[in-house]
């Protein structure tokens, strides 16, 4: 694994870059890209589909639905901007620029932001807020894990190249042998990883007493509830004991069950346990289309994490009060201005209208009151990315930077730059 940021090098073949993936959290900086978006080596699924995209036919700004310009869409978002009393900022799926430009938007009118994975990011830092957890680095996993469990899934949708940058380093620094790794999940359908040691079938209603008896038998308690630990989880509670470096690892958005906020508690807390002998750590994967990046932008500009409203008072955050779910249900929310610039992930169905800020080949499901196109980062213009572990934000060059389209960035900067006045009340 390198932490090298990409330099758009040439790699041999002409035209081929060395680019970084800003699709999911593992930010994979190792993707050799030709110049019509094909993805050799070691790209995966998402990331050809993503780089192949860029090829694809190109859709116009539009006003309720008609082809505009983009200085007459700009000026539509504007005046619709100007005159919302409480505007939405979702989606946020942009490159770090473009998730600055539109928190200045959210700020000047007043609006509440959260990225569209908000709702599993607040999984994870409610109990950062409540409880703080120990987690570690992509870098000290590849490393120093010796025993490594998953917990909910075992990550291949979400996180395809999971096993292969994380888990099967043949090149680890502080380690002699493959670590042990234990899936402790429901069944799956497709054969595992090879590098799965053993995986403790559990069903999703039971997840949840599992990993609360990992945690007893860690603690080396008796266990005196109705559900009996699974085979193999005394054993796992004993290695990880003994380990050098034990690993918990997750994915919020992945976790099955009606309580996943109560399993990352757990986890958390089982991490926690491990660290009074020995030394453990946390790994909550996460990240797609840059939501890591969201809440380091929202947090360095406000302190808080996923889901702020910007009011006259200053940046205030609720969990719960500012979920676009919960808003759009209450009839609070008078406009939703929806970035999808990464992940074709259409706007939710808000009883409100619609400025869409999406790439340039996304088709829209929904009417829209306006469409701005935007560039695709990485394969449009360059940028950075957050990858899943917080400590690093990877440098994107870009593919093919003729695009007509422009950046999410300078979108957010001419919207606010039309704006007639602040919304904010
Ligand atoms: S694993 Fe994630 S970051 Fe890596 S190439 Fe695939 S989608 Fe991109």
């Amino acid at each position: 694994m390198t932490e090298t940021p990409n330099a758009a090098a040439e790699s041999g073949a002409a035209h081929t870059l060395l680019l970084t993936c800003p699709c999911c959290g593992l930010a994979c900086d190792d993707l050799a890209v030709g110049a019509g978006g094909a993805v050799d080596g070691k790209g995966c699924a998402i990331a050809k589909a993503y780089f192949a995209r860029g090829k694809t036919a190109s859709l116009p700004h539009a006003i309720a639905g008609a082809p505009a310009s983009y200085e007459e869409a700009i000026a539509a978002a504007a005046a619709l901007l100007s005159s919302a009393r409480h505007p939405w900022f979702g989606g946020l799926g942009a490159d770090l620029n473009g998730i600055r430009g539109l928190l200045a938007l959210a700020d000047r009118t007043g609006g509440v932001a959260e990225h569209h994975a908000s709702k599993f990011l607040m999984r994870n830092y409610g109990i950062v807020q409540s409880e703080g957890w120990m987690v570690s680095t992509f870098s000290e996993i590849a490393n120093r894990a010796d025993v490594i469990v998953i917990i909910g899934d075992d990550q291949r949708n979400a996180f395809p190249r999971f096993y292969e940058r994380l888990v099967s380093n043949a090149n680890a620094l502080y380690r002699d042998a493959p670590p042990e790794v234990v899936l402790l999940a429901p069944p799956v359908s497709t054969p595992l990883d090879p590098a799965v040691t053993r995986h403790i079938e559990v069903a999703e209603t039971e997840l949840l007493g599992q990993v609360g008896a990992l945690l007893a038998l860690i603690h080396g308690r008796v266990w005196r509830s109705k559900t009996k630990p699974a085979d193999g989880l005394a054993e796992l509670a004993a290695k990880l004991k003994a380990a050098k470096y034990g690993v918990v690892a997750w994915s919020a958005g992945a976790l099955p069950g009606a309580q996943p906020d109560l399993l990352v508690e757990l986890m958390a807390e089982i991490v926690r346990t491990l660290n009074v002998t020995t030394r453990a750590a946390g790994l909550p994967l996460g990240g797609i289309d840059n939501a890591i990046g969201s809440v380091q932008v929202v947090a360095w500009q406000t302190g808080f994490p996923a889901r702020v409203a910007y009011k006259t008072s200053g940046p205030d955050h609720d969990p719960h009060l500012f979920s676009g779910e919960r808003a759009a249900a209450s009839g609070e929310i008078d406009l939703l201005v929806w970035t999808a610039a990464i992940g074709p992930v259409q706007p939710p169905d808000y009883d409100c209208p619609v400025i869409a800020i999406v790439a340039g080949d996304m088709e829209l499901t929904h009417p829209t009151a306006v469409t701005i196109r935007v560039g695709m980062p990485a394969v449009d213009h360059a940028g950075n990315v957050t990858r899943s572990d917080g400590v690093v934000a990877l440098p994107l060059a870009a593919l093919d930077a003729n695009t007509k389209y422009p950046t999410v960035a300078e979108a957010s900067a001419a919207i606010l730059a039309g704006l007639t006045t602040g919304g904010r009340s």
